[in-house]
């Protein structure tokens, strides 16, 4: 679960085409960082692979089956977005159970999953909270749960710890890493943080102007970077 495959994937916006034919294989349990500068494509990226873009051209295969036309909901992936994206006058518990409502799952199903996702998350004593009663780390670890309970076969972030302070952000990247130990489930998270792709990553896709510059461990980037972009984008010395 969680195998995603691009073969000659391509989008334009009107005349402009901000993802030429790219090519990228993703592997099931992966930790992989979309990294690079403000524009270059990662968001876009992501959501193609989520669904939420129509491919201009080329295909999406997830797990075996072709993807490329089919709706988000049906891809059995979840994107996370950030905290603000919560309902602010339910509660963290209603807030985590909104997708299994929508799916119909039945109400002793619903509480299994939310006091599991609660306990992953550590959310367990606040679960009766509003959003507006939480701190934002927490606020975005109810977001994160939101998409735990769909059980999806990888997560998709795009920048999620761009609302946070620093010293939050840190906690919440360990915290993020914990949880992809746990689960082992595939997640892709989008940021233009250097520092966040190499402590994070098992792999890291540096992107430039839509083109995959480089694909590899934060090792072989630091150690081998494939050329001048690279290089000073990781802050590699060489
Ligand atoms: P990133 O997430 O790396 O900052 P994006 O994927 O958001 O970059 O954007 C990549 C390029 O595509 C940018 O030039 C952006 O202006 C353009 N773009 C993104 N979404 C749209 C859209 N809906 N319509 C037109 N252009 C878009
Ligand atoms: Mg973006």
């Amino acid at each position: 679960m969680g195998q995603i495959n691009l073969n000659q994937v391509t989008k334009s916006f009107g005349d402009v085409q901000v993802i030429p034919p790219l090519d990228l294989q993703i592997n099931e349990g992966e930790f992989v960082v979309f990294v690079g500068p403000s524009g270059c494509g990662k968001s876009t990226l992501l959501r193609l692979i989520a669904g939420l873009e129509d491919t201009t051209s080329g295909h999406i295969n997830i797990d075996g089956k072709d993807a490329t036309t089919l709706p988000p909901s049906k891809r059995g992936l979840a994107m996370v977005f950030q905290s603000y994206a919560l309902y602010p006058h339910m509660s963290v518990r209603k807030n985590i159970a909104f997708p299994m409502r929508m799916a119909g799952l039945d109400e002793a199903t619903q509480k299994a999953k939310i006091e599991a996702a609660a306990k992953a998350l550590n959310l367990t004593d606040y679960l009766d909270r509003k959003p507006g009663q939480l701190s934002g780390g927490q606020r975005q670890r109810v977001a994160i749960g939101r998409a735990i309970v769909r059980e999806p076969a990888a997560f998709l972030f795009d920048e999620p710890l761009s609302n946070l302070d620093a010293a939050l952000r840190v906690g919440m990247r360990l915290e993020i890493m914990e949880l992809h130990k746990k689960l082992e489930t595939t997640m892709i998270y989008v940021t233009h943080d250097q520092v966040e792709a190499m402590t994070m990553a098992d792999k890291i896709v540096v992107l430039q102007a839509g083109v995959i510059e480089q694909v590899g461990s934060p090792l072989e980037l630091y150690h081998a970077p494939r050329n001048k972009f690279v290089a000073g984008f990781i802050g590699s010395p060489r």
